[in-house]
């Protein structure tokens, strides 16, 4: 590393996102000073503001795993990790558990889930038809999948089977604010000398022999540091363009537009006291209890539904005819009392995904360069982890490791879990153990 004296701070965090202030947070709690900027005139208006925020650890891969399960305990520590307040208040985690429907098929996701849960040793619950109809009497139980469209003959075709209950994690639940986690965050940071910048876009990244020397901003501002982080979200690929990096990694990242939709809670059932965060892929949704006595229903990403790719500038933000009918009418199968209502309620917003829904977490070829991007739409639940593991990577490769050949091992602070950082390569292959999907 070049000489930190000589730079305006030691680390320059592009994105003021949960994950952007997760690293902010850690870098700045092991002694770097860092400057977080923003293009936002706040923290967490970016993709995290419409993140569902779900908390689970319904991963098809033993890392994905591991990687969810360290990353949930921040979420009930959280005022102890954030080690100060906030006065607009620390959110709080609805630990309300998360159920995976069972099917009869073998060859699903969900059972291919179960043998990881076995292999890491995640605790769960095997919920049987009878337990699954008493603790949500709402659902229908029949099998209607594989997913289907609402224009697709076979939709409303009657059920060729029964589910056979669900397998159900306690810990799962959801955060109702995401964007206050990031306030929290850009707090507990500045609580230890962290700065953050808004309203500051970032429009070129500067080099001094060959490595990284920090950023021009729109306004014309160069802040200098040795290090440099591309948290942007769905811009990802922009600053990676402007870094001139881009070529040269394997895996790439680009933006998803995506729609979740809010339903009012079937008359008579308290969804919002009494619900789960569930996950359906029989049906290609997922769903969980929102403020107001809602349901919010997000998409399982099934094959028969179109992928948006955009630019991350110029996209449709209203809610479509089409997708809203498709997500709330397979939500109708499942909770046939819900009801289509009139006003469509919801959001639209943008995945950052890789090529293989993988996040990338890794330095680059331009020395001091690093990213933690490609989150794919299922990060906000491991931001904690992820700052973390994005601080012993930068700390490892500033003090001379060479992580692109002989990867550097975080252990969890939490559950002493060892994360090869190598498994979120820039340079791997696509994974393809990966289901290329998100249940939240
Ligand atoms: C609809 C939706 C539902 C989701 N549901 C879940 C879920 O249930 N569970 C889960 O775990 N994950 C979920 N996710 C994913 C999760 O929300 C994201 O992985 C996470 O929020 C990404 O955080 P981030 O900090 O990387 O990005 P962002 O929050 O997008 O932050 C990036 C920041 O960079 C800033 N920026 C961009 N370009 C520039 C520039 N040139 N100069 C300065 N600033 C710039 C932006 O303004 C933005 O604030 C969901 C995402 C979406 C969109």
């Amino acid at each position: 590393m070049t000489d930190p004296s000589s730079h305006d701070y030691d680390a320059i965090i592009i994105g003021a996102g949960v994950i952007g202030g997760a690293v902010a947070h850690e870098l700045s709690g092991r002694g770097w000073r860092t400057l977080t900027i923003d293009k936002a005139a706040s923290a967490g208006a970016g993709s995290t503001i419409n993140s569902c925020a779900i908390v689970r650890f319904s991963y098809s891969t033993v890392d994905g795993v591991m990687l969810a399960w360290e990353g949930y305990h921040y979420w009930p520590d959280w005022a102890n990790y954030i080690g100060t307040d906030d006065e607009k208040g620390l959110i709080d985690y609805h630990q309300v558990g998360q159920l995976l429907v069972r099917t009869d098929d073998e060859d699903s996701h969900t059972e291919k889930v179960k043998k990881v849960w076995d292999k890491c040793g995640i605790a769960y619950d095997t919920w049987s038809s009878e337990e699954l109809a008493e603790r949500l009497p709402i659902v229908d139980q029949g099998l209607y999948g594989p997913p289907r469209r609402p224009d697709d003959d076979g939709f409303w075709d009657d059920a060729h089977g029964q589910m056979t209950g669900g397998y159900f994690t306690g810990e799962g639940g959801y955060v109702s604010d995401p964007q206050l986690s990031c306030h929290n965050l850009q707090r507990g940071a500045e609580a230890r000398g962290a700065e953050f910048w808004f309203n500051a876009q970032v429009t070129g990244i500067n080099k001094t022999e060959g490595r990284v020397s920090g950023v021009t901003l729109a306004d014309g501002r160069t802040p200098t540091a040795p290090v440099v982080v591309n948290v942007a979200g769905p811009h990802s690929m922009i600053i990676n363009q402007m870094a001139d990096v881009y070529d040269s990694m394997n895996i790439k990242t680009k933006a998803l537009r995506h729609e979740v939709h809010h339903v009012p809670s079937p008359e008579g059932f308290d969804f919002e006291a009494n619900g789960v965060v569930a996950a359906d892929d029989d049906l290609g949704i997922y769903f969980r209890p929102e403020v107001g006595n809602h349901i919010l229903v997000g998409s399982g990403d099934p094959v028969c539904d179109p992928r948006e790719y955009v630019d991350p500038d110029d996209y449709d933000r209203s809610i479509s005819e089409a997708q809203w009918e498709a997500q709330v009418l397979r939500a109708n199968r499942r909770m046939p009392s819900l009801g289509v209502p009139h006003e469509k309620k919801g959001i639209v917003d943008l995945y950052d995904v890789s090529d293989d829904w993988i996040p990338i977490y890794d330095r680059t070829d331009l020395d001091g360069f690093y990213v933690a991007i490609g989150t794919s739409g299922n990060q906000y639940k491991n931001a904690g982890v992820a700052g973390q593991l994005m601080a012993d990577l930068i700390e490892a490769v500033e003090g001379g490791h060479d992580h692109d050949n002989d990867p550097v091992i975080s252990t969890g602070r939490y559950t002493g879990t060892k994360m090869n950082i190598g498994f979120f390569s820039r340079n791997r292959e696509i994974n393809p153990d990966s289901s290329m999907s998100v249940h939240g």
